[in-house]
């Protein structure tokens, strides 16, 4: 009997699950605390850029770090940013900074 069922959680981690207390940020020099409700290795400063990918047809946005639907209506069309032929920077964040 296989009891491999995966939580089937679409774009979150499992819910209202606390981890152990004590741990650290695993980026290297960094000494931050991790929260027991923080499921992550990484503090919140550096989970943007290290955690795991988000899942297929979504983006991270580098600035806020929400992750949006990799779409035209969230994100600027670049050519050149990525695979996708979209900027990886959401428009809120663009419209914020720089008037194109
Ligand atoms: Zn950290
Ligand atoms: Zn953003």
């Amino acid at each position: 009997m296989i009891h491999a069922t995966r939580l089937g959680d679409v774009g979150g981690r499992a819910p209202v699950r606390t981890a152990a207390p004590g741990r650290v940020c695993h980026h290297a020099g960094c000494a931050t605390r991790l929260s027991v409700y923080n499921p992550r290795l990484f503090c919140a400063v550096h989970s943007r850029d290290t955690e795991e990918p988000p899942p297929p047809g979504r983006n991270r946005c580098p600035k806020c770090g929400a992750v949006l639907e990799w779409t035209p209506a969230n994100f600027h069309r670049d050519p050149k940013g990525s695979p996708q032929k979209l900027h990886r920077i959401c428009k809120g964040c663009r419209n914020a900074h720089n008037h194109n």
